[in-house]
């Protein structure tokens, strides 16, 4: 059998393609990855998803989408796709020895923000723990908090935080900011924002939700304790293209780049939407903008071809 439609992917992208695909009876197949629901499963409270005034918690956004996605009869495989060939059509598909050969194939798997990798930060993710100060800045007003990098994001982030908080400490590993001057600047004369050079973070402190850092010096090795209600990671994202860079044209850092029209890769019939071809707004409701843009692309572009 070959599908019309089938989704890699299942965050605010890849469920909007399957609502959209499905209300346009293409009966839409779904690979959504072991990490079903996307960056979203990793927050609490949305509060900017417009819709809901009163916010609504990132998991069970999801399972709205979800839900809604199934009520029009997609299917969905809880599994991660192993291997892809676009060279021909019918795609291919594979989740380990399973084959699954489709029309058309929306690509929505996202992308992965970059973590330190230490215990007490997973621990404490969404207890003060968080890679997005655009999601969950506001929950520290009139609080302290630290970010992160030294690029343009740990820059935009803490100027964003510094709205909210009443300090905001950016901890950078080396000695001078990888950022571009115009937005290091407005960071460096803040009169919020404070920059710890040379300094790593090697733990994040507090039981329940975050009290504060050890911090470790870059040369000296020195250790020591430091008191923040927050911590904000903003050492860069990865999107999630491992499984395509041999098929696909992708930039340097691996987001999946689109020819055109609207979503359409650099392979016909094969698209792209979310964060997964996006290192530019990275917002769920842009994400699912860009997942019915790119069910609408595969519904015309499937028709054409007939
Ligand atoms: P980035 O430029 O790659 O910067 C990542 C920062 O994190 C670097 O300063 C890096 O330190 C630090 N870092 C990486 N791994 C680390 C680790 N394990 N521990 C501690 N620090 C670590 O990433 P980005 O800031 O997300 O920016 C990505 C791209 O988007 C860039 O091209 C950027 O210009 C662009 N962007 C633009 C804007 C804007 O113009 N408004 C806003 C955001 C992003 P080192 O410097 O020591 O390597």
């Amino acid at each position: 059998m070959t599908e019309q439609v089938l989704i890699i992917g299942s965050g605010p992208a890849g469920l909007t393609a399957a609502i959209y695909a499905a209300r346009a009876d293409l009966k839409p197949f779904m690979i959504e990855g072991m990490a079903a629901g996307g960056q979203l499963m990793l927050t609490t409270d949305v509060e900017n998803y417009p819709g809901f005034p009163d916010g609504i918690m990132g998991p069970e956004l999801m399972e709205q989408f979800r839900k809604q996605a199934e009520r029009f009869g997609t299917r969905i495989a809880t599994a991660d796709a192993t291997r892809v060939d676009f060279s021909s059509r019918p795609f291919r598909v594979w989740v380990d020895a399973d084959e699954y050969q489709a029309d058309s194939v929306i690509i929505s798997t996202g992308a992965s923000a970059r973590w330190l990798g230490l215990e007490n930060e997973t621990r404490l993710r969404g207890h003060g723990v968080s890679a997005c100060a655009t999601c969950d800045g506001f929950f520290f007003r009139n609080l302290e908090v630290a970010v992160v990098g030294g690029g343009d994001s740990a820059m935009e982030e803490a100027l964003f935080l510094a709205k909210f908080a009443t300090k905001v400490t950016i901890i950078h590993r080396r000695d001078e900011f990888r950022a571009s001057k115009i937005m290091a600047r407005r960071a460096l004369e803040h009169d919020k924002i404070e920059v710890i050079w040379d300094t790593e973070v090697i733990d994040v402190l507090g039981e329940n939700q975050v009290e504060g850092l050890t911090l470790r010096h870059a040369t000296t090795g020195e250790t020591s304790d430091f008191k923040t209600d927050g911590l904000f990671l903003a050492i860069g994202h990865t999107p999630n293209t491992e499984l395509f860079r041999d098929s696909l044209e992708v930039d340097d850092v691996g987001y999946i780049l689109l020819r055109g029209p609207g979503t359409m890769t650099s392979v016909e019939g094969v698209f792209a939407a979310g964060d997964v071809a996006d290192s530019t707004y990275r917002q769920a409701v842009s994400a699912a903008g860009t997942g019915c843009m790119a069910a609408i692309d595969a519904e015309r572009w499937l028709a054409e071809q007939e």
